[in-house]
């Protein structure tokens, strides 16, 4: 995006915040942010946090109302399993949640990243607050940074730490429990690390990965790292509603000197807005890779200009195309389209989920075999069979022949029906079908087989017999 007013510094985009001229690490500290929409995020953000905390513990009928166990490829979302048959299932579901995101990010910008993203949450609410308990205001934390160590500065940074640490293992445990599960960990714990080396091992590293991230990497995680916040450029025009700087009003920026006729914009040029923001950049510029949409700035300008007893809304949420002509349009060709693909995407899925079967179930022809005479002078095919229960109650499974007339089905290794399918379970076996040589009149013959679940037909298989035809 080009520079949008004649006094924006054409060089800005010839570096990105996060680096000094030499190259080394510009390390960003913003000022304590204060206002009304910080105070609207901090109460957001709690919420959040009590959800996101409390998640795992959080059961229906006994299960996790939500677990993403990617290891065993387990999935639970609103308390609905999904197994690894639900895959096709699973992925819509994703990629409905994608469009939705894009969908949302067209029309209102990174509203996710300033007010719901964890990264935000923790950095901004959690680390970044326990690092103003600590060691004070950006000045203070500047000052502190620059002088040598005292006992002061190993006082206040090895506390900062260990609470930041201490932080992160919770944090890392919370994420374990949504991919393994909260009994699971508690097992770990119980039972002790030594029993548990892999989960174990996961959760030091979980830990250490969080740590570095909110004591070090921080806003490198959403400039460099983050591939929605890459995305930006592609899913933002000049009619998305982001955190953006009234240039009409604003410019020419510039401190009132008494007596000075110079006709200026409503920016006085304090740079609050810049030492505010977390991400080390200057909204004026216009929109940036870099700006989560964290509202500081708009906090911080709408403070001066209360001060200046001028109307509120220098900085705030706008599309450039509103500030350019003032006015707005969010229903644009390109967003409608997104909307429409999200209807046909929810419409799909919402079907999908409403005829999705409990059981699944296969049953195939034992490859590579024909048909077989029997001492009785039947003549059998040999089937396959699979089934998975998808739900959390143990099923009573029966495999039943419908037709041909005549024909029997007898099970191999596994005795009489019914099987036993506990949750989460699958039984895979064969079974036989004779049908008596006079019976047969093609040499395709079709066969139905019934499934059924604790009493219920819950499928209906077509499949077919092979067998030779008497020739009379
Ligand atoms: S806080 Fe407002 S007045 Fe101050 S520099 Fe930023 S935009 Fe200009
Ligand atoms: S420019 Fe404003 S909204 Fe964007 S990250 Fe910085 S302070 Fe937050």
């Amino acid at each position: 995006m080009m520079p949008q007013h004649s006094t924006t510094p054409s060089t800005y985009r010839d570096t990105i915040s996060l680096v000094d001229q030499s190259g080394d690490r510009n390390w960003v500290y913003p000022k304590k942010p204060s206002g009304k929409l910080y105070q609207g995020r901090t109460w957001f953000s709690w919420l959040l946090m009590v959800l996101l905390f409390a998640g795992p513990f959080l059961k229906l009928n006994g299960h996790p109302l939500l677990l993403l166990n990617v290891l065993e490829r387990k999935f639970i979302i609103f308390g609905i399993p999904f197994w690894p048959q639900d895959l096709p299932l699973f992925a819509l579901l994703m990629l409905t949640f994608v469009v939705f995101i894009i969908v949302f990010t067209v029309v209102f910008g990174r509203v996710w990243c300033g007010w719901a993203c964890p990264q935000t949450i923790f950095m901004e609410m959690l680390f970044r607050k326990i690092e103003y308990w600590i060691e004070g205001d950006f000045k203070a934390q500047q000052k502190l940074d620059q002088s040598g160590w005292t006992n002061e500065k190993i006082i206040k940074k090895g506390s900062k730490h260990l609470l930041f640490f201490l932080l992160s293992v919770f944090i890392a445990n919370t994420f374990l429990s949504y991919l393994i599960g909260v009994d699971e960990l508690k097992k770990m714990v119980l039972e002790g690390p030594l029993l548990h080396l892999g989960k174990f091992s996961a959760l030091i590293i979980f830990s250490t990965v969080f740590y570095f991230v909110f004591a070090r990497f921080r806003e490198i995680v959403c400039i460099v790292v983050c591939p929605y916040g890459r995305l930006q450029g592609l899913m933002l025009d000049k009619n998305s509603i982001v955190v953006a700087y009234d240039f009409i009003r604003g410019e020419p920026r510039g401190f009132r000197k008494k007596g000075a006729t110079e006709q200026l914009g409503d920016c006085i040029d304090c740079k609050r807005c810049v030492h505010v923001c977390p991400t080390g950049i200057d909204i004026r510029n216009g929109t940036q890779l870099e700006c989560i949409n964290c509202t500081a700035c708009i906090d911080e300008c709408d403070d001066v200009m209360v001060k200046l007893n001028k109307p509120k809304g220098l900085v705030r949420y706008a599309s450039q195309a509103e500030i350019a002509t003032g006015k707005s349009n969010i229903f644009t060709p390109r967003s409608i389209a997104y909307f429409c693909i999200l209807i046909g995407l929810l419409t799909v899925l919402t079907g999908l989920l409403i005829t999705r079967k409990e059981l699944a179930a296969t049953i195939l022809r034992t490859p590579g075999m024909t048909y077989q005479t029997q001492l009785d002078g039947s003549i059998s095919n040999m089937y396959n069979y699979e089934v998975v229960n998808k739900t959390f109650n143990t099923q009573s499974i029966e495999v039943k022949l419908v037709s041909p007339e005549g024909a029997k089905l007898s099970m191999v290794d596994r005795g009489t029906s019914p099987l036993t399918l506990k949750e989460d379970g699958l039984i895979k076996g064969s079974f036989f079908i004779s049908i008596p040589p006079e019976s047969i009149k093609l040499n395709n013959t079709p066969v139905i087989i019934e499934i059924n679940s604790n009493g219920k037909v819950v499928k209906l298989v077509n499949t077919n017999f092979v067998g030779p035809v008497k020739i009379k």
